[in-house]
């Protein structure tokens, strides 16, 4: 039986905080797909132009490809880690976790993440991660549907738009005033859109998925939850 355990839903659903708690509780590993995505957007964007102040917009222009960055991808290279239980992304032998978050990362990755050759390679690192490992909590936007499709376990978390808002200021430490809450919300809303009406890999539940609104419940809450699935399901 594969031991994977797929965490899918949108922007800001608390995927990564809940896969990462699960994963711990259950002694598993953690992977976080959009790390990935997010990693391979900050060394396409550090290689355009001086000072990497391009955008993916002159990367078209300048003729950029997926078959490009894939090779850019690889000559890096840009790879998920294992450190302890958890996979970190990493650029060129760094560490990039933090530098992944920036606004600028945030802005450009989902256009990234809708070219297929850039799917077809991260998909293949997943799996080549997943591989040797006893367990691997995974999450993302399609690791149910496409990446996993035969997992044992997969989860498709949801909340309302203005509660991830809320959510995501204030992990940031931000003071959470309306306004702030509507302006998030709607940035959020524009990055669910494009991972949902893409052609390939759209963001959706798979057939036979969990699905867990998350809108009333607790991070402890959602993450016993699914620790108490993965017990019913996975032979310890
Ligand atoms: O999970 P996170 O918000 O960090 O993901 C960043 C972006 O990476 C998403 O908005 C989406 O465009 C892309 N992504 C994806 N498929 C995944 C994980 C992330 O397309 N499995």
């Amino acid at each position: 039986m594969l031991r994977v355990i797929a965490i899918d839903g949108p922007a800001a659903s608390g995927k990564s905080s809940t896969a990462g708690l699960v994963a711990e509780r259950l002694g598993w590993a953690h992977l976080d797909s959009g790390a990935l995505y997010r990693a391979l957007t900050l060394a396409a964007l550090d290689t355009i132009g001086e000072g990497g102040r391009g955008t993916l917009k002159d990367m078209e222009g300048e003729g950029w490809s997926g078959p490009r960055i894939v090779a850019l991808a690889e000559q890096l290279p840009v790879r998920l880690v294992l450190t302890g239980d958890v996979f970190r992304p990493e650029v060129a032998g760094v560490d990039v976790e933090e530098a992944i978050r920036s606004d600028r990362v945030t802005r450009h990755v989902s256009a990234l993440a809708a070219i297929p050759e850039v799917r077809t390679w991260v998909n293949a690192q997943q799996r080549r991660a997943v591989a040797g490992v006893g367990g691997v909590v995974v999450d993302g936007r399609d690791i149910g549907t496409v990446v996993f499709p035969e997992a044992p376990l997969k989860i498709f978390l949801t909340a309302t738009a203005d509660e991830r808002a809320r959510r995501r200021l204030s992990q940031r430490g931000q003071v959470v005033d309306v306004d702030l809450v509507r302006r998030e919300s709607q940035a959020l809303a524009v990055r669910d859109a494009a991972d949902s009406t893409r052609p390939i890999a759209p963001l959706k539940p798979a057939a036979d998925a969990v699905l867990l609104d998350t809108t009333a419940l607790t991070l402890q809450q959602q993450v016993a939850r699914v620790v108490e699935l993965a017990r019913g399901l996975f032979p310890a």
